[in-house]
């Protein structure tokens, strides 16, 4: 079955640090968007050249993480990662002003960490950083285990409020495969481990055979995604991901 789309303006946007833009969506429409799905996710519907689709038909779809939904406000909160090749989705992200008109599609839910583990470890890179904040924002208080993060700049460093037990490793301004070699040197802990992780695709598979193969983590235990793929479009890194052996 199609999922809902909602009409939405932007409401508000906000510089959260030099690489990402916080576009607040409001309207009518989002009366009827479910609750629960902070850290979900929604698909915008884009033409080509970045802007806003008129419906789905033809559309590019690009997901973003619903960041957080004011119920109250009617108010749909994403952050958009800026990198230097922008397709759609990021070139929309950028030039959002208060007043523009976009649908959205969703919401598809993201699987959280295992609430049966002993310890947590989170990894990923800015286009995650929403969806690993929202499950940061979602640990209780007496968590412990680690959070690898991948950005730009040492001022995109964002975080909400952790559990003090919670230890956060930056990887900043390193390429890629730099998430891999800081999580592999993350002190392996007794007990059962939650893994969550979603980042660029060659470094989630390389992610994903350590957690799998070196450690032996449950699929139940773990969510492992990739976000978007180097040098392919979001269509194409669907397809891979569709075609991966390892997977
Ligand atoms: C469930 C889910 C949730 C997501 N949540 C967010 C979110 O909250 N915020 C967010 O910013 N992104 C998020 N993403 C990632 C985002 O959908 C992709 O980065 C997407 O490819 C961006 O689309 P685009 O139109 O800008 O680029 P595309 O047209 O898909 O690609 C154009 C070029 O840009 C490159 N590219 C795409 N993304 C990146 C990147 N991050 N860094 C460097 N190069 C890149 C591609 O390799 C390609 O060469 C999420 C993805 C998924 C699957």
């Amino acid at each position: 079955m199609a999922k809902p789309t909602y009409r939405v303006t932007v409401a508000a946007t906000e510089r959260r640090t030099p690489n990402l833009r916080r576009v607040h969506l409001e309207g009518p429409d989002l009366a009827r968007f479910p609750d629960g799905f902070e850290g979900g996710y929604v698909k915008l519907l884009l033409r080509p050249d970045g802007s806003a689709a008129p419906g789905p038909e033809g559309a590019k779809r690009r997901s973003y993480t619903v960041r957080a939904l004011d119920r109250e406000a009617q108010r749909l909160s994403l952050d958009f990662a800026a990198h230097g090749l922008a397709g759609p989705g990021t070139r929309w992200g950028a030039a959002a002003e208060v007043g523009d008109v976009i649908t959205v599609v969703g919401p598809g839910a993201v699987k959280g960490l295992d609430p049966a583990s002993t310890w947590v470890l989170l990894a990923g890179d800015l286009t995650a950083l929403p969806a690993l904040s929202v499950q940061l924002e979602r640990l209780p208080p007496d968590a412990t285990g680690h959070a690898v993060i991948a950005v730009p700049s040492g001022d995109d460093r964002v975080l909400p409020e952790l559990p003090a037990g919670v230890e956060v490793s930056w990887v900043v301004g390193a390429a890629p495969q730099a998430l891999v070699e800081r999580v592999r040197a993350v002190p392996w802990r007794a007990g059962t481990v939650g893994v969550w992780s979603a980042s660029e695709f060659e470094v989630m598979r390389a992610l994903r055979s350590y957690f799998r193969d070196e450690r032996g983590v449950s699929k139940d235990a773990m969510y492992i995604s990739s976000y978007w793929k180097r040098d392919a479009t979001d269509e194409q890194h669907k397809a891979a991901k569709k075609a991966d052996p390892t997977a």
